[in-house]
């Protein structure tokens, strides 16, 4: 049996389309589970690029409806039903997620039915393996639990007419991950990531002189600060603290905050341990935690 706690951030960007940055998702080995956050834009090319079978994943759970966390679903269920090493799923694709997950899901399956029908006429794959399972959860708590594995939701706030929004808590063995989710500054995160080995935190932020931008504003609105992020995490006190879902603001005539930028404007509430997050960087959850880079 498989052993180790590893998180890797599939994806650390946002709706904003960057090569270097794909969609938002954060893959979770522990032990002989492997789980996915989320399936943003090019989930599957960086599980590719990771070697891991897209048929692979164990479940995938949502932490929100927003188009950058599920534009990749389809290609992740679909291409890792193919018989191809790449692929080679021979489970049904099991989905946890807040209420409205069962709705995504069904209306995936009636879109792609065309394809479905095909495939197993030409390719003769087997339709138990196309199928969707799905969990759907209302409130806190306890979604999802095998071996060591423990998965717990936890309501975030991502603004008045964005719900439902959940973080995720990833006990195993002792250690323990939490993913904040799209969020503002919540006190949910503080108290579901105190004292945890890795908190990774999502983070907006746009030059001063953008944030007069109505558009802009809205958007920074919905999410967190890097100096209430830095807040979040010297009130949680993590071994680690990591930013993904990086929303770096620009518009024609000022550009993006740089990653230093944001560090610097973290340190103005946080001086403990920090990364920025990059696509395919792996944390190694153990006594202390390794930070390297995959694929
Ligand atoms: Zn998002
Ligand atoms: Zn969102």
């Amino acid at each position: 049996m498989a052993s180790g706690f590893r998180v890797t951030l599939l994806g650390t960007g946002s709706p904003i389309p960057h090569p270097d940055r794909f969609g938002p998702s954060t893959l979770i080995e522990a032990g002989d589970q492997t789980i996915l956050i989320d399936a943003g834009r090019g989930a599957t090319i960086r599980m590719s690029q990771l070697g891991i079978p897209l048929g692979r994943i164990d479940a995938l759970l949502l932490t929100h409806f927003h188009s950058d966390h599920t534009v990749g679903i389809p290609d992740l269920w679909l291409t890792g039903w193919l018989s191809s090493h790449f692929g080679a799923r021979r489970k049904p694709f099991n989905v946890i997620g807040p209420s409205g997950t069962e709705s995504l899901m069904r209306h995936l399956e009636a879109a792609y039915g065309h394809d479905i029908e095909m495939r197993i006429e030409d390719e003769k794959l087997a339709r138990e393996h196309i199928a969707i399972t799905v969990k759907e959860f209302t409130g806190d708590g306890l979604v999802h639990e095998a071996g060591d594995l423990r998965v717990t939701a936890f309501t975030v706030d991502h603004g008045d007419a964005i719900k439902p929004a959940y973080g995720y808590r990833i006990d195993f063995q002792r250690r323990v991950a939490v993913v904040s989710g799209d969020t503002r500054y919540n006190e949910n995160v503080v108290q579901y990531a105190r004292g945890v080995d890795l908190l990774i935190h999502e983070v907006a932020m746009a030059r001063a002189e953008l944030l007069q931008n109505p558009l802009i504003k809205r958007i920074v609105n919905h999410h967190t600060s890097p100096q209430e992020a830095g807040l979040v995490f010297t009130r949680a006190g993590p071994k680690l603290a990591a930013f993904t879902h990086l929303v770096m603001l620009a518009s024609e005539t000022v550009g993006a905050p740089t990653v230093e930028e944001l560090a610097a404007a973290t340190r103005e509430t946080y001086d403990g341990p920090l990364v920025v997050g990059e696509d395919l960087m792996t944390f190694e959850i153990a006594d202390t935690i390794t930070v390297r880079r995959r694929g």
